[in-house]
């Protein structure tokens, strides 16, 4: 009897042992998963910016800093609120980049680059990574917001990329929102513009007329998100570059140029010396490193810049890859730009931040 309860109890005192280390064995398991999860980056998230050029603390005024970052935010919380009800990648790109058209600020929509010729000529372009679908527009001039209609070609078209009157045509059968192309003049811009020509024609008063705008060189806007499901899309609209000629179109609208999404790689936007991103293409040549040489996203953004620069190009870039890493990427003085995920909202301008 004694024999049998020392044996029962040993079994027992044996049986607790087995369930501690059962117990131990899930809790490292269930320890490991958490440490994973906590290291993976978090998903759905967006990233935007607003263009990339010669910005230095001490040019903008304290004012229109604070508008610049308020709107960068009210961009993100925008595009953010869409995938965190489970919207789509491309809905939040959207929305994004509809905040920051309507912005004075940027160099989309309202507040839009001058050509030569002093009016407005807007690019845009959308692509979404799940099925590599994309729609732009190039060249506009009367669309209120040029990556609804780059949208539109994307879902309502067989085509990718509409120009001038034929695309301005499809905007307005798309029932899109037309503005006289004064709609995208602001006072700033005019100014600059301004300054622009006379330094072009020689006019002493030209470029170096104090209080010239430097700051806005690349004020292109966009856009990078992947969503609840793991779907990236990535958008771009711009009003190109001061001063432009001849229809001149940048890297903005073109696919693999300015834009680029694909779901088993990453998402980009572009924004800089559109000619060099054009002759690089830039977005497809930092997917393509992640497809053909499992490059991590920091390398092959790394790689493609460093590229741009031996070319005497400038500008930056945004990025996500299929995990979810943010890139936030420029080979200039600053780059108005954010992001937005569970964990964290992050807004900066200068390089340094
Ligand atoms: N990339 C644009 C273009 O060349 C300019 C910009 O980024 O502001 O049209």
């Amino acid at each position: 009897m004694i024999g049998c309860i020392y044996i029962k109890n040993h079994n027992l005192v044996g049986m607790k042992h087995f369930h501690c280390i059962k117990i131990l064995i899930v809790l490292m398991v269930l320890l490991s998963v958490v440490d994973a999860n906590a290291q993976k980056p978090p998903v759905p998230a967006i990233v935007i910016h607003g263009g990339a050029g010669v910005i230095e603390r001490g040019k903008l005024t304290p004012e229109v800093e604070n508008e610049i970052r308020v709107t960068l935010q009210r961009a993100l919380d925008t595009g953010y609120a869409v995938l965190e009800v489970g919207g789509s990648a491309t809905d939040a790109v959207i929305a994004a980049i509809q905040v920051l058209e309507d912005s004075p600020r940027f160099n989309a929509g309202k507040g839009a680059v001058m050509n030569l010729a002093g009016t407005h000529e807007l690019d845009a372009s959308i692509m979404n990574g799940a099925d590599l679908n994309a729609g732009a527009v190039a060249g506009v001039t009367t669309i209120k917001n040029p990556i609804l209609a780059a949208q539109k070609v994307m879902t309502e078209s067989p085509h990718v990329l509409l120009t001038g009157n034929g695309a301005e045509q499809f905007a307005r059968e798309q029932k899109l929102s037309m503005v006289e192309n004064t709609y995208f003049t602001t006072d700033a811009v005019y100014d600059s513009w301004e300054r622009y020509v006379k330094s072009k024609s020689g006019d002493p008063r030209g470029d170096n007329t104090p209080g010239v705008d430097k700051v806005s060189k690349y004020g292109t806007v966009g856009a990078v998100a992947i969503d609840a499901s793991g779907n990236i899309a990535a958008g771009t609209s711009t009003g190109g570059m001061m001063g432009k000629e001849y229809n001149r179109i940048g890297d903005s609208p073109i696919i693999g140029a300015g834009t680029y999404a694909d779901n088993s790689t990453c998402g980009i936007s572009c924004t800089g010396h559109g000619e060099y991103f054009i002759r690089v293409g830039v977005a497809k040549e930092i997917s393509d490193q992640m497809a053909f040489g499992n490059k991590a996203l920091p390398d092959a953004t790394q790689y493609t810049l460093d590229r741009i620069a031996q070319l005497g190009g400038s500008g930056g870039l945004i990025a996500i890859d299929k995990e979810g890493n943010i890139r936030m990427d420029f080979n200039t003085k600053g780059m108005y730009r954010g992001y937005k995920h569970v964990k964290e909202t992050k807004i900066a301008i200068y390089a340094d931040e």
